[in-house]
């Protein structure tokens, strides 16, 4: 069976949901590979968690040479294992730093790139398919990669985890990274201070405040929390200064993809449903029954968000 390299997501061992949402999506197309870069102290255990989602091998890559630097590294790494082992389709899950590292890649391999697919199957004759939302959201499109290997990022929340038994063999691998891949190097980070939420972008809950928040995120934040979501905002609240760029989805902003996405106080304006409207359910609470959210939602609510909000909270809470 082709082998499909599946790159890993993780926070300092701790492995990501997209990670095994990449690995049931990569057993649609072959045998799934997971590509660990990190401390190889933590490859045992962190093979131990993917073989539980079909991973057969894990191949642990020291990221001593990798992880002080920006993307080349990564890519050159990449491109050393997919030149070793000739896989059928490479899979990342689409981060900003992953779309960069598959581009780099991309080119160093003679390859086609797929950006931001929010499925992959396998083709009539066995290749990755893919489904991408494109131009702000106008069309849904299926495509392939017709030259090289496909190397294909993934939104997250686009499958559900499903476990199937993996060997989960641990292979070192050692890499040999250039003096030019390591022009860039981090001098320093800054944790962004915790919300206590999940990431925006992982989330499988987002609630999301716009301009009819009137600058008031505390109906919109009481929601998220009560159904442990993140919160999103539109460009509206942003340009306002009520919340922090980071936050912004849409086209200038972040892309989601959850299980359920809840519109407050947000119009639906073409560069926001660019951002969010391949999210699986979208429920939006607007006082204006003309507004164009309308057309694209699952349920929809008419009314102030100020009084709806809160007495769903109390809802959910008493449950
Ligand atoms: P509005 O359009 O003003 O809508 C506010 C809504 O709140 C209205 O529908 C109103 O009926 C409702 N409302 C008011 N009071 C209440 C209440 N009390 N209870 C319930 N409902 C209420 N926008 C983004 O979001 N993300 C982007 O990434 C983005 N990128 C852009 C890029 C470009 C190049 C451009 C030109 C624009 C971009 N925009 C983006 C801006 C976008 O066009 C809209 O201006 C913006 O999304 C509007 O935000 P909004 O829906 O919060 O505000």
């Amino acid at each position: 069976m082709s082998e499909v390299l599946v790159v890993i997501d993780h926070a300092d061992g701790e492995v990501k949901k997209p990670t095994y949402e990449l690995l049931t999506l990569a057993r649609r197309l072959g045998e799934p590979s997971a590509v660990f870069f990190g401390s190889p102290d933590q490859g045992d255990a962190v093979a131990e968690k993917v073989k539980k989602y079909g991973a057969a091998k894990v191949y642990v890559v020291d990221d001593a040479q990798i992880k002080g630097f920006l993307v080349a590294p990564k890519a050159e790494a990449l491109q050393q294992l997919a030149e070793k082992s000739s896989p059928a389709a490479i899979l990342l899950p689409s981060t900003f730093e992953n779309k960069e590292v598959a581009g780099r890649l991309a080119i160093k391999l003679g390859s086609g790139l797929i950006t931001d697919a929010v499925d992959v199957a396998a083709g009539p004759d066995g290749g990755a398919v893919t489904t991408q939302s494109v131009f702000a959201g106008n069309y849904t499109v299926q495509a392939k990669v017709t030259t090289g290997t496909p190397i294909i990022t993934v939104k997250p929340n686009s499958a559900a985890p499903e476990e199937a038994e993996g060997a989960g063999a641990v292979e070192a691998v050692a890499v040999t990274v250039s003096d030019a891949a390591k022009g860039a190097q981090i001098v320093a980070t800054q944790p962004r201070q915790s919300t206590g939420r999940p990431e925006l972008t992982e989330a499988a809950i987002v609630v999301s405040g716009g301009r009819g928040t009137g600058g008031n995120f505390e109906p919109v934040e009481g929601f998220a929390d009560s159904l442990g979501a993140a919160v999103g905002a539109s460009r509206a609240a942003v340009d306002s200064g009520w919340m922090p760029h980071a936050f912004q989805v849409g086209q200038t902003g972040k892309t989601v993809s959850p299980q359920l996405y809840v519109a407050n106080g947000i119009s639906g304006a073409i560069q926001h449903r660019a951002g969010m409207q391949t999210s699986k359910t979208i429920v939006a609470v607007n006082k204006d029954p003309e507004a164009p959210i309308f057309e694209l939602v699952d349920f929809g609510v008419v009314g102030d968000l100020h009084t709806v909000l809160p007495a769903a909270t109390e809802k959910i809470t008493e449950r």
